[in-house]
């Protein structure tokens, strides 16, 4: 399936606070457009609330995620709660991130929580298995709120996720205010092209 096939078909049935983990990359953006313009469309009240969180090593997730989100806002009738944000303060990111989902669901912030995490990349010749090790894998995904936690790209890569910005002419405007690059800086006007997501966005887009 497309990637607007696999929103589309997301039922948050009577379930109106839908939680969106932004970091500013591709992936989640992507999702995030795709959820504004289903919901926008919707009878219901929806909400989306953007979680973002932001590593002080490389704190660029909240900057790129809030010019996707005004972005995403001027591409449709549609307007985002005001973001849930953290500043990532122990090493284990997964560990920190279930800790966010529980304080998200237990004080009732969220009803769901969308996860854009894509599959590793499908062509063999893609060296992933050098890969950061990160929630990639529904597995790393398990947890106590786990009916609660969405990750409709789970089965498609980043190629696929690119196939859908050219196809619907999203490489000027969406594509280019996104940022993949984890590299240590504090000027974000380059993507290092060094790192593991740098070279995986590269596969995938043919650019940085
Ligand atoms: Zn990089």
């Amino acid at each position: 399936m497309e990637p607007e096939e696999l929103i589309e078909s997301l039922t948050p049935d009577n379930r109106t606070k839908v939680g969106i983990k932004m970091s500013g990359g591709t992936d989640s953006s992507l999702a995030a457009y795709l959820l504004a313009k289903k919901f926008s469309r919707d009878s219901k009240k929806r909400q989306i609330i953007p979680i973002i969180i932001t590593e002080p090593k490389a704190p660029f997730q909240l900057q790129f995620a809030s010019q996707v989100i005004a972005f995403i806002e001027s591409q449709f009738a549609f307007r985002f709660q005001t973001p849930e944000t953290f500043l990532l303060q122990q090493e284990d990111k997964i560990d920190f991130m279930r800790t966010i989902e529980n304080q998200l669901f237990t004080n009732d912030t969220v009803d769901l929580v969308i996860s854009a995490v894509t599959h590793e990349p499908k062509d063999p010749t893609f060296d992933y298995k050098h890969g950061p090790d990160d929630d990639r894998t529904q597995e790393n995904q398990k947890n106590l709120w786990d009916d609660r936690i969405l990750t409709p790209f789970i089965n498609i890569d980043k190629k696929e996720i690119a196939d859908y910005y050219v196809k619907n002419d999203l490489i000027e405007s969406l594509f280019n205010l996104t940022r993949s690059c984890v590299s240590t800086t504090k000027d974000f006007s380059f993507h290092c092209g060094k790192c593991w997501w740098c070279k995986e966005r590269l596969w995938a887009f043919g650019r940085l």
